[in-house]
């Protein structure tokens, strides 16, 4: 038998999952993860609980669409996981995921300006809200989110969660992180008064900073 090539990214994939559902980010098996492999992505399979998830239940679909590996159906929600994948070629890894004050937001259909720039520079923009649409209807879904994602690496699903990016798996869990306590933050000081958020170009200016100079030192002191 041959050795599967990605045994320690599925491992590194099934380690992410038992985080986000340690703090509350998946509910049961309601939050997949893909990742990017020259032969398309990775996918959290449909149904499997991560407690008991293998590296063998991990689904490979191609960016067309077609499965080309594994035994599990992939996640119901693989469709949105592939829009994005193909509209951003610089995101190597995504999250979807059902935290708490994210879907709150969500819930609210509106947007989650930059008001920190913690958020400047991981998501690097406003985060967008969809309109609604039925879970079950995964290829309006998808185009949905396709439609509504820009540059930010993230975006709201209307009444249903949020989807995460970044270039590898830890950037995206840290953007998962960032814009729950964004969402938080909006809705714990949004009925005190009136929020500010970063000007545009300054949102810009950090994200560049944190792409390019960041820990370098063109960044020092
Ligand atoms: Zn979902």
């Amino acid at each position: 038998m041959t050795q599967d090539p990605y045994v320690s990214l599925k491992q590194e994939m099934i380690e992410k999952c038992r985080l986000l559902e340690k703090i509350g980010y998946f509910i049961g098996t309601w939050g997949n993860v893909s990742v990017r492999i020259p032969e398309g992505f990775l996918v959290t399979p449909s149904r499997v609980q991560y407690a008991v998830i293998e590296p063998r239940d991990f689904v490979t679909v191609s960016l067309g669409g077609t499965r080309l590996a594994g035994h599990c159906w992939p996640s119901s929600e693989t469709e949105i996981h592939r829009a994005v994948l193909n509209k951003k070629s610089d995101v190597g890894a995504i999250i979807h995921s059902h935290s708490p004050y994210a879907t709150a937001v969500s819930c609210l259909h509106q947007s989650i300006p930059v008001f920190v720039e913690d958020m400047a520079q991981i998501i690097g923009g406003e985060v967008r809200c969809t309109r609604y649409i039925p879970a079950g209807q995964h290829k309006e879904i998808a185009a949905e989110v396709g439609n509504t994602i820009g540059e930010e690496n993230a975006v709201l699903l209307a009444n249903h969660g949020v989807l995460c990016c970044g270039r590898d798996l830890e950037e995206g869990l840290v953007a998962s992180q960032i814009l729950e306590k964004a969402a938080l933050m909006m809705l714990a000081a949004g009925g005190a008064g009136k929020m500010f958020p970063i000007p545009e170009d300054l949102v810009k200016s950090e994200r560049y900073r944190f792409l390019y100079k960041y820990g370098t030192a063109h960044d020092a002191p």
